[in-house]
This record gives C-alpha cells, sequence and structure tokens, in this order.
C-alpha cells in the first residue's frame, strides 16, 4: 500500500544530479516497518552514486494511518515560511483525493500538517509516549474494574485528551461525574499518569467549560 516516487537528485557536493526513489506514501498500519523508520530519523536518506555522500530528501510525504485517524502531509522544511499556502493546498488536495476513494474508505478527520520529517518524527514519538500511557491506564482500569470511554482518536490528539477514559459508576448516567470517579480511581493507583491528570483537573475546574469528546 505505501508507495515510492522516482525524483532527480543533486549530491550536495555537486556531483552530476541521479534518480532516487523516495518513500511518498506510507501506509503505518500496514507497513510498520516504515513507521519504525520515520521514528529512527531513517527514512528518505540518499547515497550519492558518484561519492557516496550520504543525505537527506526532504520530499513531500503523506503518512497515513486509518486505525489511529491520523492523516499527515509533511511538507519540506523549506515551505515553513509559508504555512497559510500549504495549509490551503492541503486541504484541497486531502479533500479531492477523498472524494476520488470509494466510501468504504473515506476518512471523517482533519488532516494534519507538517514541515520537514524532523517535525513528525517529533510528533510520533508523543504520539507512542500516549500510547504507553494510555496502555498503563487501560491496563489498571481493568484491575479496578472500570469501564472505559473511548474517544474518537483525531479528537482526542487535536485536544490533548486521553483516548480512553477510565469511568466508574454514577448516579443519573452522569458522564462527566463517571470520568470524574474513574479518573481519581485510577491516578490514586498511578499518580504518574500525566494527560490523565491533566483532564481530571479539566474535569474539576469549576470555571471549565466541559463538553462530551465525541465517542468511537
Ligand atoms: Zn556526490
Amino acid at each position: 500500500m505505501s508507495f515510492t516516487s522516482s525524483v532527480e537528485r543533486e549530491c550536495p557536493k555537486g556531483c552530476d544530479s541521479f534518480e532516487i526513489d523516495i518513500w511518498s506514501y506510507i501506509r503505518a498500519d500496514k507497513d510498520e516497518w516504515l513507521k519504525e523508520k520515520v521514528l529512527a530519523g531513517d527514512l528518505n536518506w540518499a547515497t550519492c552514486p558518484h561519492c557516496a555522500n550520504l543525505f537527506f530528501c526532504d520530499e513531500i510525504v503523506i503518512y497515513h494511518d486509518p486505525a489511529d485517524e491520523l492523516l499527515a502531509f509533511i511538507y519540506p522544511e523549506s515551505y515553513r515560511k509559508d504555512r497559510m499556502r500549504w495549509q490551503k493546498k492541503m486541504q484541497d488536495d486531502a479533500l479531492r483525493w477523498k472524494e476520488s476513494r470509494p466510501e468504504s474508505e473515506k476518512w471523517n478527520y482533519p488532516p494534519k500538517l507538517f514541515f520537514g520529517l524532523k517535525e513528525f518524527q517529533e510528533f510520533l514519538r508523543g504520539e507512542e509516549e500516549m500510547k504507553i500511557e494510555a496502555e498503563i491506564a487501560e491496563h489498571l482500569a481493568r484491575k479496578l474494574r472500570l469501564s472505559i470511554y473511548r474517544v474518537q482518536p483525531w479528537f482526542a490528539r487535536d485536544h490533548r485528551i486521553p483516548v480512553q477514559i477510565p469511568c466508574a459508576p454514577a448516579p443519573r448516567e452522569d458522564l462527566k461525574e463517571s470520568m470524574r470517579l474513574g479518573l481519581t480511581a485510577l491516578l490514586a493507583e498511578n499518580r504518574s499518569l500525566r494527560i490523565y491528570k491533566k483532564y481530571l483537573d479539566q474535569l474539576r475546574d469549576p470555571r471549565g467549560t466541559w463538553s462530551r469528546p465525541p465517542s468511537v
């Protein structure tokens, strides 16, 4: 499902140009090894056939992980100064592409914009840390016999809230109160779950405006 594109490149040392294949579309759920390459900062490097110089090719990469509701457009670092223009182009391209897909493959989450693979690599590392925290929370929630409210992944990501929120039974099926009780029990077991602690603080804030996150 992932694919490469052929591009012509010049070695920074000034050798003759040559053609190479670079990864331009990554389906992270199908090709996990490519996700690992991104995390390792190992994607889209080329070796000059003339002088063996190794250099990075900063090209457009689209990274798609439907299970995680993540669609990222990664433009070259040099495009950053023209953010508004690329933001618009990304929206247009994503929409056109979505319209061309069969109904079963259409997505309902907004695309995300990045400049340079390094920025995306850091974002992805943060995502991995969050996943580890979510796994610990899920394990503890099961142990504490709490139920879990599953938030749509793209919404949780964009609002920096947990993707799985432990809930305890509350009077009158009050979801906010359920979450408050669930998170209090969870954090009594493990205080180091940062994103859960932050969300509990939000729930407790009397001036906070809480609204029900969309569930899966
Ligand atoms: Zn060279």
